[in-house]
């Protein structure tokens, strides 16, 4: 019964319950005496002082009844006395049947010795002839009257004796019930300091395994897998300590095999991370270095062991390219691209993305620098091979628009209608290749480095009205709505403005080349930053998603759909691009197909 917490929980219990019934037995009992000690009161000694006080009366009657006899009727006298004498044994009986006290038995045996005398007397008395009055009057005063007074003291003896009795008794019935009372009152508080000790000592020794379980369960759950229970009864608490404990070990195992698992994930990402032959770094939230392979050790001249979990400034030590990961990091890695950045003669383009962790938050930052100095060489070839052309096309390009034109003129002699018209269709083509030829020589001016830039602090209002002016003849031609809601009050931008406004004019042209009669295209100007935001948004055919990266390159037209026409050259984003960014500013484009386009680019603020 004791093995189990219910079992050791029912004998508390019990014995609980033995000690109340016990008390209630000896309560019981002790009430059970008293009850007895007066009941003998009332039965014993009440009795008798009741028989004694009768018979008293009994021989007050028999001695009037003989001094009737002496003094009246003598008849009337015997009748009487008779009649009491037999009143008075029915009481003596009750009395001698009635014997409870020490000396009791003496007194009865006195009082019917003294009663046979007294009733013999009186019997002698009858013997006195009648006349002799004075005989029996000196008879009944020296025989009979001795003897009625001394059975009277024993009557009253009797009763003093019976009454002592009683009023001893009653003492010892108060003192009975009082020492009951103690007793009950002690048993009941030793039961109760029982019953707590009982209770407390045996809820500490069933809880005291209870909290060692708790606390152990709140180790394993703050990671602690080594717990072990040694809880060893064999009650419930064995048990469950028994399973908590097989819970562990499998837990354990668990993550033993989830560990190795996860290690071998690991070894093997490290693995592939260390084979990439792009430089490669791993930071977290706080731009310490978490990870990083030998392209990077080797492109920054650092060591793994003396990078990692340093902050990315202590290693890498260039601040422009932590500001620009910071600024991409903040703008929550939109347009997460830095491109052409320059290490020992090598160009990196690096990508940052984010690494969510298994909550899908942003715990660690990856950067990879893509190598692209072969691109960018060849690039330069490119461009020289395009420049050298442009300026070998420009010569005889001029040469052949003046002599198409000298022609058209007739200056040289008369032309029919279709020698006109071909020299016209052969001017148009002419003025397309000049458009592009001049376009290539300003692009492989502005990336050489040769274009000068006048800059000073210059009104965007001012740069916004003149630029506007001229087209908005055009988009009224077109029926396009053409406005602009740029401040006159905004601080002034720092930038060189003829090059500002061909920036704008060549966002407004593109714009009115995209949209038809009813669309709208708007120019604003905002202040965010310590820089001027201006943006052209017209609301015509729109760039497709795909393209979206692609054209601020050279030559990119875009394709929308059946409706495919080369509008231009594809130069006029690059140039755009190429003087924004020497202004220290930015380019970028929101678009959503048949919704518009938003061209947007910042300027620096004047101080
Ligand atoms: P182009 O001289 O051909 O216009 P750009 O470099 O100015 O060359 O433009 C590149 C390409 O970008 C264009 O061919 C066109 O497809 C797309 N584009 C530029 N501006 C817009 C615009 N506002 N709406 C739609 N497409 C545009």
């Amino acid at each position: 019964m004791l093995k189990t917490l219910k079992g050791k929980i029912s004998v508390v219990y019990l014995g609980l319950v033995l000690l109340v019934v016990i008390i209630g037995t000896i309560s019981g009992i002790n009430l059970y005496y008293l009850s007895k000690t007066i009941d003998g009161l009332m039965i014993d000694n009440y009795k008798s002082i009741k028989a004694v006080n009768l018979m008293n009366e009994e021989i007050d009657n028999q001695n009037n009844a003989i001094l009737t006899y002496i003094y009246q009727d003598r008849q009337a006298g015997i009748k009487q006395f008779n009649q009491d004498s037999s009143a008075f044994y029915d009481w003596y009986n009750v009395e001698a049947n009635n014997i409870t006290e020490k000396n009791e038995g003496k007194y009865v045996e006195e009082i019917k010795n003294a009663y046979v005398d007294f009733t013999t007397s009186f019997s002698s008395l009858q013997e006195i002839p009648v006349s002799d009055n004075s005989s029996m009057l000196y008879y009944y005063k020296t025989k009979i009257k001795p003897n009625f007074d001394h059975i009277k003291d024993l009557l009253n003896g009797l009763a003093q004796l019976n009454e002592t009795a009683m009023f001893e008794k009653k003492t010892n019935a108060t003192m009975d019930a009082k020492n009951s009372m103690y007793a009950i009152l002690i048993i009941t508080l030793i039961a109760a300091i029982f019953g707590f000790i009982i209770s407390m000592v045996f809820t500490n020794r069933f809880l005291k395994p209870m909290e060692y379980l708790i606390s152990s369960i709140r180790k394993v759950k703050e990671g602690d897998l080594d717990q072990i229970i040694s809880i060893t009864t064999d009650d419930e608490l064995g048990k469950l300590a028994t399973e908590f404990n097989n819970m562990i070990k499998r837990l354990k195992q668990y993550e033993e095999s989830q560990l190795g698992k996860i290690m071998d994930e690991r070894n093997k990402t490290l693995s592939i991370v260390k084979s990439i032959s792009d430089p490669l770094l791993v930071l977290n939230s706080d731009y310490k270095i978490i990870l990083l392979n030998s392209a990077a050790e080797e492109l920054f001249g650092i060591e793994e062991k003396n990078a990692v979990n340093k902050h990315f400034l202590l290693s890498v030590k260039d601040e422009k390219l932590f500001e620009e990961i910071n600024s991409i990091v903040d703008s929550n890695f939109v347009n997460n691209k830095i491109e052409q950045i320059k290490y020992s003669d090598k160009y990196y383009d690096v990508t940052i993305s984010p690494i969510e962790n298994y909550k899908s938050e942003i715990s660690d930052i990856l950067l990879v620098f893509h190598n692209i100095t072969e691109f960018k060489e060849l690039d330069q070839v490119k461009d020289d091979f395009i420049s050298i052309i442009s300026h070998e096309f420009k010569t005889p390009l001029t040469s052949i628009m003046m002599g198409t034109s000298i022609i058209l003129e007739e200056k040289i002699g008369t032309i029919n209608e279709k020698q006109k018209s071909t020299l016209l269709a052969i001017e148009e083509e002419g003025e397309k290749l000049t458009e592009l030829v001049n376009e290539l020589i300003e692009l492989t001016k502005i990336e050489s480095g040769k274009e000068v830039y006048n800059f000073k602090c210059c009104s965007m209002f001012g740069i916004v009205e003149n630029t506007i002016k001229p087209l908005y003849n055009i988009a009224s031609e077109k029926g396009v709505n053409l406005s602009h809601s740029v401040d006159e009050d905004l601080p002034c931008v720092y930038a060189d403005p003829e090059k500002i406004s061909w920036v704008l004019n060549n966002l407004i042209t593109n714009a009115l080349k995209y949209t038809d009669a009813g669309d709208d295209i708007s120019i604003s100007a905002t202040i965010d930053n310590n820089m001027m935001q201006i943006s052209v948004k017209d609301t015509g055919v729109g760039i497709p998603k795909e393209y979206k990266d692609k054209i601020f390159d050279k030559f990119f037209h875009t394709k929308n759909g059946d409706d495919f026409e080369i509008k231009g050259t594809g130069l006029g984003l690059a140039v755009v691009k190429e003087i924004v960014e020497a202004h220290g500013g930015k380019v970028w484009c929101e678009s959503d197909l048949d919704v518009g386009s938003n061209f947007m680019f910042t300027l620096p603020i004047c101080h």
